[in-house]
């Protein structure tokens, strides 16, 4: 069981940087999202492999053709927010107002009703799981949030779920994707997407996922652009971990999904009969 997916974002959606808090000023800055998600798509079609395209509402809305062609192609739409606000940031009201203008832009571009979510910089944590409900309530059926262990934005620190399980909250329920990670003494690596997967040789992440009963992948379309921007008030870390690896990562996502067994979500739900999933209250 090997979900392939990607968070359909442009490369200045990042969170915590003031200089690109304010959606107003998205639209002066170089967009790159449309050639650097071709490079994803053509990859895929190589290797003959659909995935699961988290997209932002945002997104849909300003490229509502690309919307289409991915969809057309053969991969699955899903929801990643309106404006790449982590959970933590909103309360309940802005939180569903986010995620319904998110899901009316997605599904004018796409058409489908839309069924699977994923917050922004995995930023479902033990104090926002009031999010579930609402998710539930507003259709969606799946979440791709869960992250355990600690994550710049989110995680769960004391939680390890490394396959899909029923996250149940308050009598909500999803079936849930939890992201890949190991722990590594203090440090929580997620090494199918990211830093992580630029960073380390394919043999490591090969030899880290391909024994797995189960991976969760996120790749970004950032992540196979070498010569993207970088935003001028990013710390020296966070530059670090935007431009590390950027060079070999399309050779190396191109080998990793040459592997067998890489699908969507709504590929492997169908596999996996959700309702036989482990139930997790939370
Ligand atoms: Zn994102």
């Amino acid at each position: 069981m090997r979900v392939l997916t990607v968070d359909l974002e442009d490369w200045f959606h990042q969170i915590d940087v003031p200089s690109v808090a304010d959606a107003a000023g998205w639209h002066s800055l170089e967009p790159r999202i449309e050639a650097n998600t071709h490079r994803l798509l053509d990859l895929f079609d190589e290797a003959k492999v659909s995935a699961t395209f988290f997209c932002l509402g945002w997104v849909a809305k300003t490229y509502p053709r690309l919307v289409r062609e991915v969809v057309s192609r053969g991969h699955e739409l899903a929801c990643h927010s309106h404006l790449h606000r982590p959970i933590h940031a909103l309360d309940e009201s802005t939180f569903r107002e986010d995620l319904r203008t998110a899901l009316r832009y997605l599904e004018d571009a796409g058409s489908a009703p839309i069924r699977a979510y994923r917050a922004p910089g995995f930023s479902l944590t033990p104090s926002c799981l009031w999010a579930v409900p609402i998710l539930v309530s507003e259709g969606i059926t799946c979440d791709a949030s869960f992250f355990g262990g600690r994550h710049a934005h989110g995680g769960f620190p004391d939680l390890d779920y490394q396959t899909p399980f029923r996250l149940r909250h308050l009598g909500a329920e999803l079936v849930e994707f939890p992201a890949t990670t190991m722990r590594l003494g203090p440090m929580t690596m997620a090494p199918a997407g990211g830093g992580y997967f630029r960073i380390l040789p394919y043999g490591i992440i090969r030899h880290m996922l391909i024994s797995r009963a189960y991976v969760m992948s996120y790749i970004h379309p950032r992540d196979l652009d070498p010569d993207q921007p970088l935003l001028g008030d990013l710390s020296q870390w966070r530059k670090f971990k935007a431009t590390v690896g950027l060079r070999g990562s399309r050779s190396k996502l191109a080998r990793l999904i040459r592997e067998e067994g890489w699908a969507s979500i709504g590929a492997v739900l169908g596999r996996i009969e959700a309702e036989n999933q482990p139930i997790v209250p939370l």
